[in-house]
């Protein structure tokens, strides 16, 4: 099979390897879409010790497929079963597993593997975080679901309900989907971002109010004039950056939660206010990957059509041209490209 491999920083190869064969309590899928995510983009510039801890491996973490093929001892699941895999399983018997926060899980084991024809799902992620699609969910949606299921972390962890005002800085793929989810629970949505087409195309979607940030020198003024109030029931930063961290704690109100969903570089640091994270009681959360129920109600979302985030699509491309996108995901010029092998 065709698959790009990824050997280290800035090398990734196109390599024919054998076809996967099943062993006990795997699956094989036929990798029928697989989207490109701005933590390819990160892994690729610099490794990433925690999803991808050896090389070579092949590369990608977000993806839907075909059954092909059943290992012995797995129940549940047939050739022909259109399915999503999330990119992890966590270990069930850690502290964190045992009282529901899987995604903290102290073993979590990571697969990658999209950017192939074929994959090999192992035992764990076999049992725990397989997915089966209805009849009407397209494939190339469904790869939406680990991306979703990380957004819908950060939504439930801020407890967003309707009628709160909910500010989300930055127009990536995730930006987007948690300003998507906050308006389909009835929330008003304010989407931050740097003028240029992310924050057109975010307007045009409709996903909530845009605010420009190249418009004014003070972002949480802006923010706090637009709101018309005292400031944001809740704050997400969709960036990584420490310094829209700041923004995020600054547009927030009394008593208002502040969620913290982009990784900064390691070492980073930022200031906080203590005054008002006390007397007007802030939470500040942070927000991490997903849990196995989470892919579930991710999945059950777009199947019922309570979420459809195709548009966030911008690409298509071969498997041949991960790299080149890739290089429009950098540059920021592509949201998601939809890899079809
Ligand atoms: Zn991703
Ligand atoms: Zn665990």
């Amino acid at each position: 099979m065709r698959a790009m491999v990824f050997y280290g920083p800035g090398d990734l190869r196109a390599e024919e390897l054998p076809t996967p064969e099943p062993r006990t309590g795997e699956l094989v899928l036929r990798i029928d879409a697989a989207l490109t995510c701005g933590t390819d983009v990160k892994t690729l510039r610099r490794g990433h010790p925690v999803m991808i801890p050896k090389v070579p491996t092949v590369f990608g973490h977000e993806f839907a497929g075909t059954v092909t093929a059943v290992g012995p001892g797995v129940a549940g699941f047939r050739e022909g079963d259109r399915v999503v895999a999330a990119n992890s399983a966590p270990c069930g018997a850690c502290r964190p597993c045992l009282s529901g926060r899987a995604n903290l899980c102290e073993d979590l084991l990571f697969v990658n593997g999209a950017y192939g024809e074929f994959i090999a799902l192992p035992p764990r992620l076999v049992a725990k975080n397989v997915v089966a699609l209805g009849p009407v969910l397209p494939t190339a949606r469904a790869a939406f679901a680990e991306p979703l299921a990380c957004a819908l972390l950060g939504i439930e962890r801020a407890r967003v309900e309707s009628g709160q005002t909910v500010v989300v800085f930055g127009t990536g793929p995730l930006g987007c989907l948690l300003g998507m989810l906050a308006a389909a629970r009835k929330a008003r949505v304010i989407l931050v971002g740097k003028s240029g087409w992310r924050l057109e195309r975010a307007r045009k979607l409709g996903i909530g109010e845009c605010l420009d940030t190249t418009q004014s020198d003070d972002t949480a003024a802006a923010i706090r004039a637009t709101i018309g109030g005292p400031g944001a029931d809740v704050a997400i930063d969709a960036t990584g950056r420490p310094e829209v961290w700041e923004q995020a704690i600054d547009a927030t109100g009394r008593g208002g939660s502040v969620v913290f969903f982009g990784g900064c570089a390691p070492g980073s640091s930022i200031r906080l206010d203590t005054r008002r994270a006390h007397y007007e009681e802030l939470t500040l959360l942070g927000a991490f990957h997903h849990t196995p129920d989470l892919i579930r109600r991710a999945v059950e979302l777009m199947d019922s059509g309570g979420l459809t985030p195709d548009d966030l699509i911008t690409h298509r491309m071969r498997l041949g041209e991960v790299r080149e996108a890739l290089d429009l995901m950098a540059r920021g010029d592509a949201l998601k490209v939809l890899i079809e092998p």
